[in-house]
Formats: structure tokens, C-alpha cells, sequence
């Protein structure tokens, strides 16, 4: 049967447009892709790449006091949103111009449209023009999910902070996963008087428990209020802003409402369970280690997979789809000991087990040390940070690695090469020192702290 494509990809996020590019550039398959949204998916247009330029932005708060601190004689006027939102636009449509180069330049037919299923080989675009392709590759990611209570309406999320009409003097931000705590930080360090209400014990759940705990005392030192074990019941609409009910029966008012309690996969009205296409409980596609559906012609990758919800991952997917279909060279992909880095301030970066995973393992043993860093600590700061390696009593490899401190995102990829080759205590110990830094405390703890 002669198809019109041998690959149709549906979503230009990360994952589609490297799986995309690389199908048409290297193997020189005829590759088409639709997107109904801007070019680059959450990722680049409303996600890390925004956050991360926020979180810059808000760094900037502490820097300017830092600097005094150490001399330098300055005057800061306070923070302009409308400059930086300006800047942070412009960037964001040349990065989405970006991205649509490197697809037109591999030579990938793109249809600004949304896409759906109609058959193992055929999708419908919006217009109702039919494509065929050998092989259909679903890479529609995630969208943020509001709960639903009374004026919940009210809430925004994720994807509308980057574009507010002005910077809200009070905020609260609901959640206390990656997303809310890294937007607690920035708004905070932006000057909004930032809540926090986190439903649970103690924020980012499933991490170390020691790392997260540093990190929320530090967020709370900083002047975020969070407020443990705090849910909302209610939200109203009401003249000087949003009339806010919480579980403990307090009453709030803020300007701006921000929900991050999780994404879902976008899986809805495209088609898939009418041909077979397994979804699983929070909706998202089920495949199997080769990013395979149920329906042999159609792969997935990425968030509508809810696998590891992580761009690089979700790139990974996309290269090894590649590599299976297209260079006959079947690949799994591996996602285990995934390094990552929560940007909130200070950031947490981690890869491999928690202390209370791997104890739950096997003996383990904890090397752990915090302490001030010197730079914030001349600047009269009190700021902590903590370095943290978990290790096998009996093979003695660092089971996970633990960072909270400045650039503990930079330190924890390197980490992470190290944890990824199965690295022994005795190898980081093996390690000089380099002097005088934050990170070389990794290789100069020499007695553990506990044993587990
Ligand atoms: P998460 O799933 O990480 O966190 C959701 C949070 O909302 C949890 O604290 C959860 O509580 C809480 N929650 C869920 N439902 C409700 C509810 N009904 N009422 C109140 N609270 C609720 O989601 P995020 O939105 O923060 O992030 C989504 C994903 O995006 C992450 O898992 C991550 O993979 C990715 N991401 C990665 C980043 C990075 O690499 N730096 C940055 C941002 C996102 P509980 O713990 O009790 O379930």
C-alpha cells in the first residue's frame, strides 16, 4: 500500500520535533508533522524554558543585596514585569521560530492544525484533509489539571503566569510539586507576597526526605508562607481580588490564584480507543519499551505516555523511536537513575534512590553534610546547603545523590554520570578535591552520618 508519508508525527514539543527531524535528516524518510499550537510544546513556550528565565529574573532579588554586601555601591529600583515580559516574548517566538527552521530544514512537511486518528494509518486534520503515513507517532504531551470546586474557574495555571497583564501583589500558589515550588520561589523572589498551600506534609513528595525538607525551610526563610496540610474549599470573586476558603476554615484574599496539582496526558477526541489504542487510568497512552501502542502502526512518546515527565526524556523516546523504526535498531530506553533538577531557590538536584527507598532496599549507609556556603555566607546570609550521598553496604555503590544548593542542577548532571556508571563511595572518595567549592564536599565525607 503506498502511503503519503512514511511517518506522520502529531505535536512539534520536544520529543515530536526531534523524533521529526531526525526520521526526515538522517534517514531521509518522508516525514510530515501537525501542531495546533505554537511550535516547541510546553517545554520551550510554557515550561522550562520560560521558567527558567523567571527564575533568573527573580534570582536577581537576592544578587542586587549580595552585591551590596560585598562592596559594591548600587540602587535597585525594583522589578519591571512589563520590561521582562516584553524580552521573555521576543525570546520565545524566536526560539518557536527556531524550531520551525530545523523542521523545514530537515525537509518535514508541517501543517499548523490539529490532527486525530481515523485509521492505523490515517489522521484528520481540523480542515478535514486525510493524510496517510507507515507509521503515525503521537507526541501531544500534558496540560495542567484544576481541580473542581466551587470557583475554581478563578484559578490559573502554568501556562497563563508567563503572560499577565501586571505582577500580582499577593499570590497563592496551590501544590507542592515541581511546578508550584519552583513558582513559589520566583514569585517570591519577584517581591510578590507569595503563599503556599500544599495539601500534604511536607512539599515534593517522593523525594529525599532530608533534601526536600532543607528546601522548604529555605523557601519558608526566604518569605515564602507555606502552609502545610492546607487545602482550598472555596474561591469567590470579590472586589479587591480573590475571597479564598481553606480546609482549616482560615479566609484569604489574593490577587492572582496559581494551580499546580498535577498534568494530564492530551489524549482526549484524538481517536484512540475507538482503534484500539490502550489508554491507561489518567488517560495517558499505554506503550511498551519501544514506545509501541497496541495498534502496531502508531508509536508514542513523551508526557501522553506519563512515563518520566521530563523534556530530555521525552527527546530520548523520540531518538530511540527513530532508531527502532527507521535504522532496523531496536532500542529501549533506558529510564533508569534519570538525574533532575527542581528549580526552586536554592534548586535540588537528585538522581537514584531517596535514603527511604533504598533502606527499604538493602543496608545502606548516609554520607551527608550542610552547612553555609561561603559566598552567600560573607554576603551575612544564613542560606544552607546540603551535599548527600546514599550508599550500598554491600556493593558499595552510590545508590543516589542528593544536592540542595546554588547550581545544584549543573553539579547533579555530572553527579549523575558518575551514579549512571555505578560508581562506588570509594571512587568519589578516589577524587580530589577541587577547592574551594560547594560540590567538593561530594568526595571528601569520609564517615557516614547513619547507617540504615
Ligand atoms: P506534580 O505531580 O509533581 O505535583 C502535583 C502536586 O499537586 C502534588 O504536590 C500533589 O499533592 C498536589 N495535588 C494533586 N492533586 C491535588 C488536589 N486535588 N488538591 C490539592 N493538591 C493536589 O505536578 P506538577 O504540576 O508540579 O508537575 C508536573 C510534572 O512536570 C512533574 O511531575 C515533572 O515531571 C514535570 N516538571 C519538571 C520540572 C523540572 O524538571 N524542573 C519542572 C516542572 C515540571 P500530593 O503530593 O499529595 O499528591
Amino acid at each position: 500500500m503506498d502511503f503519503d508519508y512514511d511517518l506522520f508525527v502529531i505535536g512539534a514539543g520536544s520529543g515530536g520535533v526531534r523524533a521529526a527531524r531526525v526520521a526526515a535528516g538522517e534517514t531521509g524518510a518522508k516525514v510530515a508533522l501537525a501542531e495546533e499550537d505554537r511550535y516547541g510544546g510546553t517545554c520551550v513556550i510554557r515550561g522550562c524554558v520560560p521558567k527558567k528565565l523567571m527564575v533568573f529574573a527573580s534570582g536577581y532579588s537576592t544578587m542586587c543585596d549580595d552585591a551590596m554586601a560585598y562592596g559594591w555601591d548600587i540602587k535597585v529600583n525594583g522589578f519591571d514585569w512589563h520590561a521582562f515580559r516584553a524580552k521573555l516574548e521576543a525570546e520565545l517566538d524566536r526560539l518557536e521560530g527556531v524550531y520551525r527552521n530545523l523542521l523545514a530544514g530537515s525537509g518535514v512537511e508541517t501543517f499548523d492544525q490539529r490532527a486525530k486518528l481515523v485509521g492505523p494509518h490515517t489522521v484528520e486534520l481540523t480542515d478535514g484533509t486525510r493524510k496517510t503515513a507507515k507509521h503515525i507517532l503521537i507526541a501531544t504531551g500534558g496540560r495542567p489539571v484544576v481541580p473542581d470546586f466551587p470557583g475554581s474557574e478563578l484559578a490559573i495555571t502554568s501556562n497563563d503566569i508567563f503572560h499577565l497583564p501586571e505582577l500580582p501583589k499577593r499570590m497563592l500558589i496551590v501544590g507542592g510539586g515541581y511546578i508550584a515550588c519552583e513558582f513559589a520561589g520566583i514569585m517570591n523572589g519577584l517581591g510578590v507576597e507569595t503563599t503556599q498551600f500544599y495539601r500534604g506534609a511536607q512539599v515534593l513528595r517522593g523525594f529525599d526526605d532530608e533534601a526536600r525538607g532543607l528546601v522548604s525551610d529555605e523557601m519558608v526563610k526566604s518569605g515564602i508562607n507555606l502552609h502545610l496540610g492546607s487545602n482550598v474549599i472555596e474561591m469567590r470573586k470579590v472586589d479587591d481580588g480573590i475571597w479564598v476558603k481553606a480546609t482549616n476554615g482560615s479566609e484569604h484574599v489574593f490577587d492572582q490564584v496559581m494551580y499546580a496539582t498535577g498534568r494530564a496526558p492530551n489524549t482526549g477526541d484524538m481517536g484512540l480507543e475507538e482503534l484500539g489504542i490502550e489508554l491507561g487510568r489518567k488517560g495517558q497512552i499505554v506503550v511498551d519499551e519501544y514506545s509501541q501502542t497496541k495498534l502496531p502502526s502508531v508509536y508514542a512518546i513523551g508526557d501522553v505516555t506519563d512515563r518520566v515527565n521530563l523534556t530530555p526524556v521525552a527527546i530520548r523516546e523520540g531518538m530511540a523511536f527513530v532508531e527502532t523504526v527507521f535504522k532496523a535498531n531496536p532500542t529501549p530506553v533506558d529510564h533508569a537513575l534519570i538525574p533532575t533538577a527542581i528549580f526552586t531557590q536554592p534548586e535540588m538536584g537528585t538522581v537514584g534512590l531517596s535514603e527511604e527507598d533504598a533502606a527499604e532496599q538493602e543496608p545502606i549507609e548516609v554520607y551527608a553534610t550542610s552547612f553555609k556556603p561561603m559566598q552567600q555566607s560573607f554576603a551575612g546570609r544564613t542560606d544552607r546547603v546540603l551535599m548527600k550521598l546514599i550508599v550500598s553496604q554491600a556493593t558499595r555503590k552510590v545508590l543516589g545523590c542528593h544536592i540542595v544548593s546554588p547550581a545544584a542542577g549543573e553539579m547533579i548532571q555530572l553527579a549523575g554520570i558518575a551514579v549512571k556508571m555505578g560508581a562506588t563511595k570509594e571512587d568519589f572518595d578516589r577524587t580530589v578535591a577541587v577547592h574551594p567549592t560547594i560540590s567538593e564536599e561530594l568526595v571528601t565525607m569520609r564517615q557516614p552520618v547513619r547507617t540504615a
